[in-house]
């Protein structure tokens, strides 16, 4: 989804405009409007809806931080850039509903200042869900949530809550009182922590005050955080941040450690710890290919080994491209193998459309063509590694028997 987003930025200083105008343009999903006085972002803001806005206190034609007012009153994400830190001021501005408060100290800020705003477009794919008993404390929740554009769910009770994660797969974060009707905080966070489904939501807990054991109890059951009521909302948002972003962290080295950097497919550790588990739940048959290219070799000497790389990134691709509702995965070297909750006689047939795209294909400027070899087992002989090691057995006929072919025990 590539949605482009206006960022409002005011500021009279052409340097610090031009950083920002740098920073921001480096992130194609941003187009930064510049304005330089408050009685032109006041024009902007009549004519064009901006996503967020980046705005200086202290303009020439408003020295007192009017535009954070008119930014705000528009319902427009802000962040303040100042020269002066002033911790009153913060407060103040804080309590308005301003995002975040950074001085103009170093490139840093101006850094920060365009990582807050990216985090926005994040947060909008973001489900929260929260389960507290009073109405009042939610919508306080609920609010400081929208303030940072999170898509927010609300529960009352602990029931409700475990119902709503189980209906909604998309839910990433729950902020849940520990007070709540059926199911307590503590225990909700137990009974989540338990099934594997619920490994990767983020759960924040909240309490009372006075309740200091609470904490610890929460944490321990597998909360990422806790916060203790009342509490202030820069301290929230961090909070939240910050869980949000540890996890996200977490599944991208689980993405890279399943991954091949080569091709983007899934690798041979991933095939091997997800395949039992995907065949347990193929109950319409299932089939397994491994696929070879072939005198890859060949190829290498004759255009070296660079080519060679993009070669089979793009086979890769390809493959990825032809069979998307099935595991595809590099097995190593130039062999990929095909996992699918279908019968041999479906991915047979694709098979066959597969070998006859890739016979006319040519790769590259150099207009290289390529054949590969393969190896369809679909009969149950016992386990996945007996699957494949029949797969391999089949490929090995196949490239005896001239290459470019597909052989099976159909
Ligand atoms: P066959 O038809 O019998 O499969 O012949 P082949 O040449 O494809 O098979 P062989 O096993 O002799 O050689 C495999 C070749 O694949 C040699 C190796 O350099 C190349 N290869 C394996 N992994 C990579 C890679 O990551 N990048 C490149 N460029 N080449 C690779
Ligand atoms: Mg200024
Ligand atoms: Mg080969
Ligand atoms: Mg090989």
């Amino acid at each position: 989804m590539m949605l482009e987003r206006k960022i409002l930025v005011v500021e009279d200083s052409p340097v610090v405009l031009k950083v920002l105008n740098h920073l921001l343009s480096q992130n194609p999903l941003f187009i930064p409007v510049l304005c330089t006085c408050y009685d032109q972002a006041r024009r902007k803001l009549e004519e064009e809806s901006f996503f967020a806005a980046i705005v200086d206190l202290n303009l020439p034609d408003a020295e007192n931080g009017e535009i954070v007012d008119l930014v705000l009153l528009k319902q427009i994400p802000c962040v303040v850039l100042t020269g002066n830190f002033d911790d009153d001021l913060r407060i103040s501005l804080l309590d308005k509903g301003v995002l975040d408060y950074i001085t103009k100290d170093s490139r840093y800020s101006f850094n920060h200042a365009i990582k807050v705003v990216e985090r926005l477009i994040k947060n909008e794919g973001v489900k929260v869900l929260v389960a507290e008993d009073s109405a009042a404390n939610s919508q306080f929740v609920r609010a400081l949530l929208e303030q940072y554009r999170f898509n927010v769910i609300e529960v009352d009770n602990g029931q409700e809550a475990l119902a709503k994660l189980e209906e909604d797969s998309g839910i990433r974060m729950l902020i849940a009182d520990h007070n709540i009707a059926l199911v307590n905080g503590y225990e909700l966070v137990r009974m989540l922590r338990s099934n594997a489904r619920f490994q990767d939501l983020v759960i924040i807990g909240l309490s009372a005050e006075g309740d200091s054991a609470l904490s610890a109890k929460f944490i321990k059951a597998g909360a990422n955080d806790f916060l203790k009521k009342p509490f202030y909302h820069e301290e929230f948002h961090c909070r939240v941040v910050h869980s949000l972003e540890a996890q996200e962290m977490l599944e991208t080295i689980r993405d890279l450690a399943n991954t091949d950097p080569l091709t983007k497919l899934k690798n041979r550790r991933f095939f091997f710890e997800e395949g039992e588990r995907y065949l347990r739940k193929a109950n319409a048959g299932f089939s397994l290919a491994m696929l070879d290219l072939d005198h890859f070799k060949v190829i290498n000497d004759t255009y070296g080994h660079m080519i060679g790389d993009d070669l089979l990134a793009s086979f890769g691709g390809d493959m990825q491209g032809a069979f998307p509702d099935m595991l595809v995965c590099r097995f190593g070297g130039e062999e990929f193998c095909i996992l699918a909750k279908v019968c041999g006689q479906e991915l047979l047939d694709r098979l066959k459309v597969f070998l006859g795209h890739l016979r006319a294909k040519e790769y590259t400027g150099a207009k290289i063509s390529m054949t590969c070899s393969v190896g369809l087992s679909c009969q149950s002989i016992g386990s996945f590694e007996d699957l494949i090691k029949q797969a391999d057995r089949l490929l090995y006929e196949a490239k005896r028997a001239g290459r470019d072919r597909i052989i099976s025990d159909l």
